[in-house]
């Protein structure tokens, strides 16, 4: 008998800190409090997610989706190394029942750029031995209600974490550290393995809804479509190459077993391999979050700014001839989209894009990036590649990290105020598609609906 195939999977993404609020026992918390979020603004309460996940799981299902990403915040579950916080765990357990109750497929990030502050004043992700202490809280989760989640990321967007944090400034403890941005990628990259095979050695038989599911681990990719910013020169044109590289490519060949290029995030030779990767797949799918291109840029006479101050390079996310933008300024370009499904089809994984999404606080633009991004996602499977799910970002307006609440990235306006949630009108152009798909086959889009 012909097995049914398994159906598209149609959803939205949050994270923890960006939503839920009251996250005080992480670094970002601390960040905040140290003034780095414009404005000086910080998450506090952020939308109440934490009180009110059962509305917002509710406006969840109403869209028609049938999965939902999400993350749950270590900080909580583990405020003081080895204290473990039972009634959060409990919590999570509930919002994981609510989910099995609306249908929607529960894809779980474990590490959403928020550590607990025990662990960041240590080191993060630089000290030896983070691994390890990363996968005694996978454990306790795997242990609380692991059984019941088909699809996991273990860590989201790592080389944006490590960017962030190591390169840059806009993420704790934002220092300009090549040195600890390798160590920090080698340690992320054991910890991902470590959550792999925990993952995957859990001997007890799976529960709950999607029990028969096939268990899927992958890393959520932020991947970016490099293009010189000047066609014709040739310094950009290499460094769009090597960006290319590195950014896209380094990390899913770390989780592939094909080559760890560590220093992953840049040029930075680091010899010490992770051999608990070595040669094997780490992988059960690629997770990519796209959003938009990166026109680089050779400026060896520019000012000195920030963390690319102490390179050459600059890196603008639209360029001279783009028109319209996002409220960040990004341009909209759905043709990177396909760029990155197709070199990511060449890895052989399933595809889930778990995150895509513009910040629109009109909600003007929204709707045509919805289609458009769809209809990218529409011709990649058109052309055989295997894209399994589609994640929107996000489901409601949130703590957009040092922009503090300013973009608004969700399919729900949160009225900071009153707390409120409302609808977009892009909210209703998803669901209309979301229905026009669901009906046939597996429910994948479909490129003939997105020619009318
Ligand atoms: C991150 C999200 C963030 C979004 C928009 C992604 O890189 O995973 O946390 O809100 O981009 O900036």
């Amino acid at each position: 008998m012909k097995r049914k195939p398994p159906p598209f999977l149609w959803g939205a993404a949050t994270s923890s800190h960006q939503i839920e609020g009251g996250n005080e026992h992480n670094d970002w918390w601390a960040w905040e409090a140290e003034g780095h979020v414009e404005g000086g603004v910080r998450s506090g309460d952020a939308t109440d997610h934490w009180n009110r996940f059962r509305e917002d799981l509710q406006l969840a299902a109403s869209l028609g989706l049938n999965s939902y990403r999400f993350s749950i915040e270590w900080s909580r579950l583990e405020p003081e190394e080895g204290l473990w916080n039972t009634v959060a765990l409990d919590r999570y357990g509930e919002i994981l029942s609510e989910c099995e109750r609306l249908g929607l497929l529960p894809m779980l990030t474990l590490h959403h750029f928020t550590s607990p502050r025990w662990f960041a004043e240590k080191g993060g992700f630089t000290q030896p031995g983070a691994a390890e202490k990363f996968a005694a809280y996978v454990s306790s989760v795997i242990e609380a209600f692991g059984l019941r989640i088909p699809l996991w990321c273990t860590i989201n967007e790592p080389m944006v974490l490590v960017a962030g944090s190591y390169l840059g400034t806009f993420m704790p403890p934002g220092r300009w550290a090549p040195h600890l941005a390798s160590q920090a990628s080698h340690q992320l990259l054991r910890a991902h393995v470590l959550a792999y095979d925990l993952l995957h050695s859990q001997s007890r038989e799976r529960k709950g809804p999607w029990k028969d599911w096939p268990l899927q681990v992958g890393i959520a990719h932020n991947m970016l479509d490099f293009l010189p910013d000047r066609r014709w020169h040739w310094a950009e044109k290499v460094l769009s190459r090597i960006f290319d590289r590195f950014y896209n490519r380094a990390w899913l060949d770390a989780v592939t077993g094909r080559k760890q290029h560590f220093g992953v995030v840049g040029m930075i030779p680091y010899a010490d391999q992770v051999q608990e990767a070595r040669g094997r797949k780490t992988a059960d799918f690629i997770g990519i979050n796209y959003y938009t291109k990166a026109y680089v840029q050779w400026r060896p006479l520019a000012p000195a700014h920030k963390a690319s101050a102490q390179l050459p390079v600059g890196v603008s996310f639209a360029g001279r001839k783009d028109k319209v933008f996002s409220d960040l300024e990004w341009a909209i370009h759905p043709k990177g989209l396909t760029r990155m499904l197709a070199f990511a089809g060449g890895y052989g994984l399933p595809i889930y894009v778990t995150e895509n999404g513009i910040a629109d606080r009109e909600d003007r633009l929204r709707p045509g990036f919805l289609r458009s991004h769809l209809k990218a996602v529409a011709r990649a499977l058109a052309d055989g590649i295997d894209v399994r799910g589609y994640y929107y970002w996000s489901l409601l307006d949130n703590f957009e990290w040092g922009k503090g609440f300013g973009p608004r990235f969700g399919l729900y306006h949160v009225d900071y105020e009153t707390l409120a949630r409302k609808p977009t009108k892009s909210a209703e152009v998803y669901r209309n598609i979301i229905e026009a798909h669901r009906a046939q086959g597996d429910g994948s889009p479909r490129v003939e609906y997105f020619r009318s």
